[in-house]
């Protein structure tokens, strides 16, 4: 078979389908974020009315649009890179925030707490791409070993876990080793960060079950569910 065209948006049923399939595929423990960047509110309607209510953003107006379109028990995360004036307008629309990639972007989210603390994943940088986002490995642990270390101590924030892109590769191998990688790296620090440290965010469309195998918590899909983005 070959695939000559690149359907634009795929109807209701399709997105039912693929979110099925991917669901029977994923275990309990793991949560299911469908990624709905770029797509219409009628595609994410298709994926609400099968019950997914995680659905990841990463543009700020989009954020904005679709969580004021859609009921209050939908978990908006957002995935993308943050600029810190964005920070008040982002947190409290955000069930979760995967994307906190510097020390900057930290401080100015915890200027602009809720009632309760907000949670995030610190990004870390697993992956050979330059152009990716997230903190080094080795800047992240010199972080977290400085003796009396509150550099990420702000109580209106509660670090939930890590979060990490593989390099776009066919060569399953190296994706296997950037996530195995991010595992060592959160059980690492998970001593020193408490009960809440409970969530690993790795795994897109294309590597998903690769990440699974490797340790993954939560799986961010977009594609694969909502067909190729323009
Ligand atoms: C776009 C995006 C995804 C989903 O990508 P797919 O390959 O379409 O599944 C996941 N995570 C982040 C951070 C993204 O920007």
């Amino acid at each position: 078979m070959s695939l000559d065209y690149i359907p634009l948006e795929m109807d209701s049923n399709t997105i039912q389908t693929n979110i099925q399939a991917i669901r029977d595929a994923v275990p309990e423990h793991v949560t299911l974020v469908a990624v709905s960047k770029t797509q219409t509110l009628d595609a994410i309607a298709s994926a609400y009315a099968e019950g997914i209510r995680d659905f990841g953003e990463n543009r700020v107006t989009e954020l904005v649009e679709k969580a004021d379109a859609f009921p209050d028990d939908v978990r908006w995360h957002a995935i993308g890179h943050l600029q810190t004036n964005k920070a008040k307008i982002v947190a409290p629309l955000s069930h979760l925030i995967h994307a906190v990639d510097s020390t900057r972007i930290y401080e100015a989210l915890a200027q602009h707490k809720n009632a309760s603390p907000l949670d995030v994943l610190l990004q870390v940088h697993i992956a050979e791409e330059t152009s990716k986002f997230g903190f080094l490995e080795d800047a992240l642990r010199e972080l977290f070993a400085l003796p009396g270390n509150d550099t990420f101590g702000n109580t209106s924030i509660r670090i939930k876990g890590l979060m990490g892109m593989a390099t776009y590769t066919k060569d399953t191998t190296q994706i296997a080793k950037e996530f195995k990688g991010l595992r060592s790296l959160f059980e690492e620090l998970a001593p020193s960060m408490g009960a809440n440290f409970d969530t690993l965010s790795m795994g897109m469309s294309g590597d998903w079950n690769i990440a699974i195998d490797e340790g993954s918590t939560m799986i961010r899909v977009g594609s694969a569910i909502f067909g190729a983005r323009t």
